[in-house]
């Protein structure tokens, strides 16, 4: 039987990069990742796509979604609905990928409650600079937007802690394997591989009685 594959939250500040890493992990692994997509109530950003950056729900569409239990989580961040539609990623976990979550904090810790074996990941720019930088050089936000996001950054930094990994991005391609390489190193985790761990010990015992 195949490995189920993992479920990974990806989280971080807004402008940390965590958009283009999981791109880029998808381009050069395919076989092994699926990246969920979100339902949300924001508006699509200019050059965003239905059903590739987000699926765009009406309030009135999410609350319903929200009443028929059709999401792993949701949350509201900057007076908006995001939420993590169910179905596709039971499928993707099941058929043996890895499959990449990019929520925020409150998100990420209703998942691990859920699943206790989720793989928590934080993607931060290398220092705080770097990531106000980051955020005012995409210009696709209001000033004011921007500064709820430097706020709500603030506030995320103090949950950094609650997660597995810290993936620092500086150098975009040095990253995206760091990330790839915690996460193949997850799937030998004694605690996820308990069935072969299992059939070892018994055929083991077998031997040892001289079968
Ligand atoms: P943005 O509006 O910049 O696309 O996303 C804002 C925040 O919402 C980001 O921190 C992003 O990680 C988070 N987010 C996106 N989708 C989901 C989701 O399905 N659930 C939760 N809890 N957060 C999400």
């Amino acid at each position: 039987m195949k490995n189920k594959g993992i479920l990974i939250v990806l989280s971080g500040f807004s402008g940390a990069g965590k958009g283009t890493l999981m791109r880029r992990l998808l381009e050069l692994y395919p076989e092994e990742y699926a990246l969920s997509i979100s339902a949300t109530t924001r508006q699509p950003r200019k050059g965003e796509v239905e059903g590739r950056e987000y699926f765009f729900k009406s309030r009135e569409a999410f609350e319903e979604m929200i009443r028929e239990d059709a999401f792993v989580e949701y949350a509201c961040y900057v007076e908006n609905y995001y939420g993590t539609p169910k179905a596709y990623v039971e499928e993707q976990l099941a058929a043996g990928k890895n499959v990449l979550l990019e929520i925020e904090l409150q998100g990420a810790r209703k998942v691990r409650a859920k699943r206790p074996d989720t793989l928590l990941l934080f993607v931060t720019p290398p220092d705080a600079a770097t990531l106000k930088e980051r955020l005012i050089g995409r210009q696709t936000e209001s000033m004011e937007v921007i500064e709820a996001r430097l706020a709500r950054a603030a506030k995320e930094a103090e949950g950094m802690e609650e997660y597995d990994y810290l993936v620092v991005n500086d150098d975009l391609d040095t990253c995206v394997e760091e990330m790839h390489r915690i996460i193949s190193s997850e799937r030998f985790r004694t605690n996820r591989n308990t069935q072969l761990i299992e059939t070892i010990q018994n055929d083991v015992k077998q031997f040892s009685k001289g079968e």
